[in-house]
């Protein structure tokens, strides 16, 4: 059973979503989760408009397309699920769009702190070890509060900061024990993601780096696997990894079809 729980289509910054199924199918998967990019968080509203970005109205349009595109794949199962960005002010205003749009299942990352993002690379370069430090703490701040909050089946994504060179290096123990603790108490599902392995990442680990996956172990949490792919050239590469990476650590990820259980009795 091959399962992809994270990828993107032209209903946010992917490729056109015929292409994205297609390229699921012929890479040998079973099921695959389209998990467009969505904010309600007003405070970026015009910088959605302007790159038309506005899954939060346009779902519908593709939950449609979905249905169309799955006589292209009969074997393949596809979930209609959706990539939130998460900040703690939002929490409500998330929570009522969710339970409007009614997904498959909902991934939560934590992309901007305080209304600022995590890149590009140089966004960092003029500051010291100590307002480093500090962003990274905001980070953790905001994605256990996105564990607690309980409105997400999925944390995409964990450290997504390690993926930074002037921010890597900067998790800790601390956080980690948090974030699982938090993910225990809610259930709410880490994914391992791939999206920054291979040749277009630096990073080119896999999100969570290791002693984070050994602290979700460690509180009984359970993973899913997600590509984050967002062409369809990056789902062969990134499947490969991730198979490698469970036949290491002999992890068993969670079925999909458990977690969109979850989410419809939640
Ligand atoms: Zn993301
Ligand atoms: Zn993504």
């Amino acid at each position: 059973m091959t399962e992809d729980a994270h990828a993107h289509t032209s209903y946010s910054d992917g490729a056109g979503l015929p292409r994205m199924v297609d390229a699921a199918a012929d890479a040998g998967l079973d099921a695959i989760g389209f998990t467009d990019h969505c904010g309600v968080d007003g405070a970026r509203r015009e910088e959605r408009l302007l790159w038309n970005r506005n899954f939060d109205r346009t779902y519908e349009r593709r939950r449609e397309a979905l249905a169309v595109a799955a006589d292209r794949a009969p074997e393949l199962t596809v979930y209609d699920g959706v990539e939130m960005d998460y900040a703690p002010a939002a929490a409500t205003a998330i929570e009522s769009f969710l339970e409007a749009a009614g997904f498959d299942y909902a991934i939560g990352s934590v992309h901007y702190v305080d209304g600022r993002h995590a890149f590009p690379f140089e966004s960092f370069a003029d500051e010291d070890d100590a307002a480093r430090d500090a962003f990274v703490d905001a980070y953790y701040d905001a994605v256990v509060s996105l564990a607690e909050s309980d409105l997400f089946d999925v944390l995409g994504h964990v450290d997504l900061i390690e993926d930074h060179p002037a921010l890597r290096g900067r998790t800790t123990d601390a956080h980690r024990r948090r974030v699982a603790a938090a993910c225990a108490e809610t259930g709410t599902v880490p994914e391992i993601n791939a999206g920054r392995t291979g040749d277009r990442g630096e990073f080119d680990d896999l999100h969570p780096a290791s002693p984070f996956v050994e602290t979700f172990r460690d509180h009984g949490v359970r993973f899913v696997v997600g590509t984050d792919a967002h062409d369809p050239g990056d789902f062969t590469g990134r499947l490969d990894r991730l198979d490698r990476f469970l036949a290491t650590t002999g992890i068993e990820p969670l079925p999909l079809s458990a977690v969109v259980d979850e989410s419809s009795s939640a």
